[in-house]
């Protein structure tokens, strides 16, 4: 993948009445053109300057930002749009026009900018809302306005600090996985800050894991992280349960089973994550399952060494 944001060995030092403090120190990594990236930490180890880095907003002390093989000197409403925690709607414009609201910054004529926030009501599930005022709207509707104002604007980046973070565990569910098929669609390229990790790991192609002092822990797929944290830190950090994460996101259909050889029993579709054929194991009392496929033949069996093998 050639990397459209390339990082290159930055640090961030801010000047505060207590002295100056480290927010970022020699972080390097790279973004594909189109890959979802979660940047994720304890809160001051310098997401948000490293977001606002990318956006040209905060400049660096050393090393440099280089986007599509230029390096970035400042804003450019062109290259990024950043959606925050709190959407900053305006209260007096409409969901349209606060869609709306980047393009006419921009100087597009009004009949091409209502054509295109119309069409991004749709796939934010704000048709019905178009004429509402914010106060009119729920949270994860203002949210999602917010979002819409940042995809009109059309630039190839979307950066995102902490979108969800105010929201209700069932409003950012939905919103997460709208995210998701929206970035299926349009293929943008997303730095997305959060600090719930089941968030970066639902989200992230990769996710990057700043520490404390501003240095990157480790840039990895969440497969890769989940298999083989490099320290005890990143460890620590995806959880006790990182064995049953890393279960989570692989399918009995991916694994080699053994085959069938007359063994009965319980059965489980190939879709099955191997985390819930972990569970069905234990509750029907079984070291083994039947997998089968779409048709419901059976393929193989799953036994329960293949599960505890998985991250070797
Ligand atoms: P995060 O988003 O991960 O919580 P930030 O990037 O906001 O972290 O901040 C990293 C560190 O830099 C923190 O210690 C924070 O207090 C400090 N910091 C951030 N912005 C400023 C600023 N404008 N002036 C002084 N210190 C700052
Ligand atoms: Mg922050």
């Amino acid at each position: 993948m050639t990397e459209l944001i390339v990082v290159d060995r930055v640090d961030k030092r801010y000047a505060t009445s207590s002295g100056p403090v480290d927010a970022l120190r020699g972080v390097s990594l790279g973004v594909g053109a189109g890959e979802f990236c979660t940047l994720i930490g304890p809160s001051g180890c310098g997401k948000s300057t490293l977001l606002g880095m990318l956006g040209g907003l905060v400049h660096p002390d050393a090393g440099r930002i280089v986007v599509d093989g230029r390096p970035v000197e400042g804003p450019d409403p062109r290259r990024a749009a950043t959606v925050f925690q709190d959407p900053g709607l305006f209260p007096w414009r409409t969901t349209l026009e606060n869609i709306e609201f980047g393009l006419e910054l921009q100087g597009v004529p009004r009949a091409r900018r209502r054509a295109v926030a119309q069409e991004l009501l749709a796939p934010l599930g704000l048709r019905d809302f178009a004429a509402k005022y914010p106060r009119e709207l729920s949270g994860g509707m203002r949210q999602r306005v917010a979002i819409g104002r940042a995809l009109a604007i059309d630039t190839p980046i979307v950066l995102m600090d902490e979108p969800f973070g105010a929201l209700d565990p069932i409003t950012r569910a939905r919103l997460q996985h709208e995210l998701l098929r929206i970035q299926h669609e349009l293929h943008k390229t997303i730095v997305f800050v959060t600090h719930d990790i089941d968030e970066a790991i639902l989200l992230g192609d990769r996710i990057a894991i700043l520490r404390e002092g501003g240095v990157l822990a480790q840039y990895d797929t969440p497969d890769a992280l989940l298999a083989h944290p490099h320290d005890e830190f990143v460890a620590r950090f995806l959880g006790a349960d990182r064995g049953l994460k890393l279960l989570a996101l692989r399918r009995l259909d991916e694994l080699d089973l053994a085959p069938l050889d007359g063994v009965a029993g319980p059965t489980a579709d190939g879709s099955t994550t191997l985390r819930d054929a972990l569970s069905q194991m234990i509750t029907a009392g079984t070291r083994s399952l039947v997998v089968l496929d779409g048709a419901g033949q059976p393929q193989g069996v799953v036994t329960l060494e293949s599960l505890t093998g998985v991250a070797a």
